[in-house]
């Protein structure tokens, strides 16, 4: 895979990358804001806290700019979702609304919901298991996914955590065709690339949600790194389903679908 830049070019974006904030906060050893695992020994997080406090992860991993990306999680009937206008690091529990998942009305908080709830709500009523769903603009991934190149495993925690991926074409944000295109296109994927657009990922958890965007920002990353020093090795189908196969993957994906 050719880049096309010159060596100037090419030299001025590793440095870009290198500079850049490569793992998600919780990986980077940032402290995340609250911990919610020491939270969780304490005392019960509630939905709304943990959404909150994962809106925060979003933000410090550079998943998203501004007020930019939405993220849900359910409670039974309720869907709990971003407020528009806010970013998702400036979003306290209280400020998040319930969104009734039968009739699609809000019952509460005060907000406005993020102009994707259509989108959130057609996914949870096609896909009964799915717990939370995350939304980013992510600037590696919707750049890749925009030129055309396929995102493909190149390391094992591609493999490991973004469940089935797919690709969708662009559709106008925040359109009844666009909650129609996606949730359609849940029913079969867990990761989904949307092409000028970003990503969007469902989680049996909280956690596996947001773990599977972080990844797929990641996957960019070192698609675009290998792009930039030569050519990119993406793993073979045997090297997938080796890696699918070990006892290891198997809990993970567990612990993740637990949200533990
Ligand atoms: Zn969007």
């Amino acid at each position: 895979m050719k880049s096309g830049l010159s060596f100037h070019a090419r030299f001025s974006i590793f440095l870009f990358l290198e500079r850049g904030e490569t793992k998600p906060a919780c990986c980077s050893g940032q402290k995340p804001a609250l911990g919610i695992r020491s939270m969780r020994r304490r005392t019960k997080v509630s939905v709304r806290e943990e959404l909150a406090e994962y809106g925060i992860r979003v933000a410090r991993a550079g998943l998203v700019a501004g007020a930019g990306g939405n993220i849900s999680a359910r409670e039974g009937n309720l869907v709990w979702m971003k407020p528009s206008g806010h970013a998702m690091d400036d979003m306290a529990p209280g400020d998040l609304c319930g969104m009734d998942l039968a009739t699609g009305r809000q019952v509460r908080g005060r907000n406005r919901p993020t102009s994707e709830s259509a989108m959130h709500l057609g996914i949870y009523r096609a896909r009964p298991d799915v717990r939370a769903i995350f939304h980013t603009h992510s600037a590696w991934a919707s750049g890749v996914i925009a030129s055309g190149v396929e995102l493909r495993p190149m390391f094992a925690e591609f493999v490991n955590d973004l469940g089935r991926t797919g690709t969708v074409p662009y559709v106008t944000p925040t359109t009844r065709r666009l909650a129609d295109t996606m949730a359609e296109k849940a029913r079969t994927c867990d990761t989904i690339f949307m092409v000028n657009h970003g990503v969007l990922a469902v989680g049996a958890s909280v956690k596996q949600a947001f773990y599977r965007v972080a990844v797929v920002e990641d996957a960019a990353k070192s698609l675009v790194a290998a792009c930039i020093v030569g050519t990119p090795r993406f793993l073979t189908r045997a090297q997938i389903d080796e890696i699918l196969s070990l006892d290891a993957v198997k809990f993970r994906s567990k612990m993740m679908e637990k949200g533990a």
